[in-house]
């Protein structure tokens, strides 16, 4: 199979942990018959330099005509002090805006050699720990009217709405049951309807999608609730699903309870098959340019784009494999690694996993 990838490296260790992430793909590439074609676009800090917008059109339309799309990171010290529409991360809003992704899907996995990194107790994550967590993206607090006003008396008040429509949480609802299928089997839909009008639609609508799905256990849990029960007993979670200001203090919750940065793979869905993919870390300034960066995160996300974007479930399989393996043979980047374990450079890490698929 021939697919084409748009490739934005960005900013600080972007390069370098895209480099490993393309030597793996090139792998599985060879090895099951596939061709991968790049192209290069620029975003975030680098196309400020070069282009003058941390988003130029040509990104977009590369993108858009691509079958899937690659990032590294954006952003870093020298480009902090620019207004926030010119600062590399409005590349990052406009892109996901620019490709209708409305789905960010992040899994959060106890790796078994790394669990000494995993701030819980033993006796918590005996049980293990595989979720996903399936975020609204682009609807809710982040994107609903907002005003900073000031009354006659100098009062300052500040205004967000968290507003969606009943499609907004359909679409995203059958992101999670369609997920669920191929997992567990299992939904936790997160939401605070005690309170929130918003919520209250959304639980309406979740119980309108699950009669499409009899064979998935489903459950409504309030998200104060789900913030708790992820670190008393995260193995009862197979998928979440919640909105977007909700998903995106969970995911970094749950990211954090499997130990490090560099290790989570995320992905951004819209209504086809082109999905953007990429690591959850930053740009990580303080160690780019030094072949010292963790790429595993960004070839787990390749590992994501084949199983969603190109329906290689074999091919992500292998990799997510190879990963576990140097992981367990004692390999590690300097921000995984611990006592008795040999410390790799990150393109030693990237041939190493290359080499086991
Ligand atoms: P960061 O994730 O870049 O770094 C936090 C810490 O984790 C640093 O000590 C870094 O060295 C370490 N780290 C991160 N990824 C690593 C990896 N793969 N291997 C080894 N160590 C790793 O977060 P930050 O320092 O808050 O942000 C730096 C820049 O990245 C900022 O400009 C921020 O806006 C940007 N950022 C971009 C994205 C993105 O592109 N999606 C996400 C978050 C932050």
């Amino acid at each position: 199979m021939e697919k084409k990838i748009a490739v934005i490296k960005g900013d600080g260790i972007g390069p370098e942990i895209v480099n490993e992430a393309q030597k793996v793909l090139d792998k599985v590439g060879e090895k099951f018959g596939h061709s991968f074609i790049y192209t290069e676009v620029l975003m975030g800090g680098i196309a400020i330099d070069k282009t003058g917008v941390p988003l130029p059109q040509e990104t977009i339309d590369v993108c858009l005509s691509s079958d899937s799309v690659l990032l590294g990171a954006v952003g870093g010290p020298k480009w902090d002090t620019l207004p926030g529409n010119l600062r590399p991360e409005a590349g990052l809003l406009g892109i996901r805006g620019a490709l209708k992704l409305f789905a960010n899907i992040r899994p959060a996995k106890l790796i078994p050699a790394l669990a000494g990194a995993c701030p819980l107790k033993e006796e918590i994550t005996k049980n293990g720990l595989d979720l996903v967590i399936v975020r609204e993206l682009i609807g809710g607090a982040y994107f609903g009217k907002r005003s900073t006003t000031v009354d006659e008396k100098g009062v300052k008040t500040a205004c967000d709405s968290m507003e969606y429509s009943d499609f907004e949480i359909e679409r995203i609802c059958r992101v999670a049951f369609e997920m669920a299928k191929k997992r567990r089997g299992k939904v936790h839909s997160v939401d605070k309807a005690n309170v929130l009008d918003s919520s209250r639609l959304w639980r309406e609508v979740a119980h309108k999608v699950k009669e499409d799905y009899p064979d998935i256990e489903y459950y409504d849990i309030l998200v104060d609730n789900t913030a708790m029960q992820l670190v008393r007993n995260p193995a009862q979670f197979d998928v979440l699903v919640t909105e977007n200001l909700f998903g995106d203090i969970l995911s970094d919750e749950a990211s954090m309870i499997t130990g490090s940065l560099g290790m989570i793979p995320s992905a951004s869905l819209g209504e086809g098959s082109l999905g953007l993919y990429e690591p959850i870390h930053g740009s990580a300034p303080d160690i780019a340019e030094q072949n010292k960066a963790n790429p595993i995160a960004a070839i787990l996300s390749v590992a994501m784009m084949l199983r969603y974007s190109f329906d290689m479930g074999s091919e992500a399989d292998a990799i997510e494999k190879a990963v576990d393996e140097v992981l367990n043979d004692g390999y590690r980047t300097g921000d995984i690694m611990s006592e008795g374990c040999i410390l790799v450079s990150c393109s030693e890490m990237g041939d190493l996993i290359a080499g086991r698929i």
